[in-house]
């Protein structure tokens, strides 16, 4: 596969530079695949049911071709997906994709750990070791963190500012042993990316070790993320053959979204698609207003959302036209009393506890699949609630089947869910494991010299 630059269409690498490379640094662009390649999907089935692993398998192959052999990729594949997703019937129109079975409990374990396992494979034609440092305000360090462990050739340095992660986030990026570290800085977020930033850029260091980001604007995170669009909505639509298959991201920097567009081109029956976001709903105003303003991210019950940049926009903007754009999209946004509002719902009445996250799309669909869509004069758009636009699909919308994503446990945002449904969410095996093993974070003051010394001395 070709892949070529959103700011450079001249730009032509391979997969590999695009992996390791992340972002074309001579341009600032986002690397895209040439072509969404259409899969043959009886090869995703298995004993008459839908195979994740087939699935997974057949939509990575064209991405791969001629730089990683089929049998390196299924192991590779098999090796990060010792989970599946979970798809969770609701209602009678309305199913869950429970995404959070991984190890950190999130939707992030699946690019984060097909990135590990891809920048392994690389590296395996190299000299030594690949480091990576990565700057974190919480749910990234934790999903890159366990997707590196203990994967051959590399090795893993996660900057968090202290005191400023919740406890359970804090657990989970600083009690690993072996090939990944954390570093609790005493500073804020900007003053650890500034760090990892200014390491980047140290030709000494840069002479000393091969250094790398796991960053997610990554290609090798967005295309795993297909895997289990195609999985989920082939799925639903052999549980209910005819139907529309409309699903509901809930989104912040838009990269989840990115992956279901991926997977429709390549032949997902997904008719449509509901960018769900919190208060930071920079993309639901582009769709009202044909505007793009990027703007400061504000603080929500839905906090892995808390982008008021979201960096897909311009693969989205790349990949189609505005006007496309409305065709395949209902959006709407969320604020915080909304996102209680929408967990005590789901629990009410469907007896299903979800995340903050899952509820901005809950609230979505339910809204949408009662009709939201049949009157959008007077809307105003910095109100809570359904965007002004008519997707293509509005019209069917009140029969369709939706599939709503869950990006997270909710046991990882368990007050919040209390103080919604009034009960604690059962936490799971894996997370309490996690709290009970000892704290390894290193404390680093906020200096460039004393952070160089540090790594020189330890890596
Ligand atoms: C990262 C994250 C999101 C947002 O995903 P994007 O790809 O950034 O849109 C939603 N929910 C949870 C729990 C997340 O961790």
């Amino acid at each position: 596969m070709v892949y070529t630059d959103t700011r450079d269409n001249e730009a032509k690498v391979d997969f590999k530079t695009a992996v390791m490379n992340g972002m074309n640094s001579a341009t600032g662009g986002l690397y895209v695949p040439v072509e969404f390649p259409r899969v043959d999907i009886s090869k995703m089935m298995k004993d008459g049911k839908v195979d994740f692993v087939s699935a997974a398998f057949e939509m990575a192959k064209p991405y791969v071709e001629g730089e990683i052999p089929d049998e390196d990729l299924l192991a590779l594949i098999k090796d990060a997906y010792p989970f599946e997703p979970k798809l969770v019937k609701i209602d009678g129109q309305t199913y869950v994709l429970e995404l959070s079975h991984g190890p950190t409990c999130a939707f992030k374990d699946f690019g984060a750990r097909f990135m590990a396992r891809a920048m392994s494979f690389f590296n395996k034609s190299e000299n030594g070791k690949l480091h990576i440092l990565v700057a974190t305000s919480g749910d990234t360090g934790s999903a890159v963190g366990s997707a590196f462990h203990n994967v051959e050739g590399l090795d893993v340095t996660i900057l968090y500012p202290e005191g400023k992660i919740s406890p359970l986030q804090e657990k989970q990026l600083s009690t690993f042993t072996g090939n990944v570290r954390a570093l609790k800085v005493k500073g804020t977020f900007d003053d650890c990316q500034k760090l990892v930033k200014t390491a980047f850029t140290d030709k000494d260091l840069r002479e000393k070790f091969r250094l790398s980001s796991a960053n997610s604007i990554n290609i090798s995170r967005l295309l795993p993320q297909s895997f289990y669009y195609m999985y989920a909505a082939l799925l639903a639509k052999y549980e209910n053959p005819g139907k529309e298959i409309i699903v509901t991201v809930p989104s912040g920097n838009f990269g989840n979204l990115t992956s279901g567009l991926i997977a429709r081109e390549m032949g997902a029956p997904i008719t449509g698609f509901v960018a769900a976001t919190n208060s930071n709903r920079t993309i639901p105003d582009w769709i009202a207003t044909g505007d793009y303003k990027a703007r400061p991210s504000v603080e929500t019950y839905a906090n892995a959302m808390d982008v008021g940049a979201p960096s897909n926009y311009e693969r989205i903007a790349y990949m189609y036209s505005l006007e496309d754009v409305r065709k395949l999209f209902a959006s709407y946004w969320l604020d915080n009393d909304g996102i209680i509002k929408a967990i005590k719902a789901c629990s009410d009445s469907t007896g299903y506890t979800i995340d903050p996250h899952g509820a901005v799309a809950y609230r979505a669909w339910e809204d949408i699949k009662a009709g939201a869509l049949d009157s959008l004069e007077n809307i105003d758009i910095t109100k809570p609630g359904i965007t002004p636009n008519k997707p293509e699909w509005a019209d069917k919308a009140k029969d369709a089947i939706g599939v709503i994503l869950e990006t997270a446990d909710p046991a990882k945002f368990s007050a919040i869910v209390k103080d919604a449904t009034g009960k604690e969410p059962a936490i799971p095996e894996r997370l309490q494991k996690v709290m009970a093993l000892p704290d390894r974070a290193i404390p680093m003051e906020n200096d460039y010299n004393k952070f160089k010394d540090w790594l020189v001395a330890n890596l």
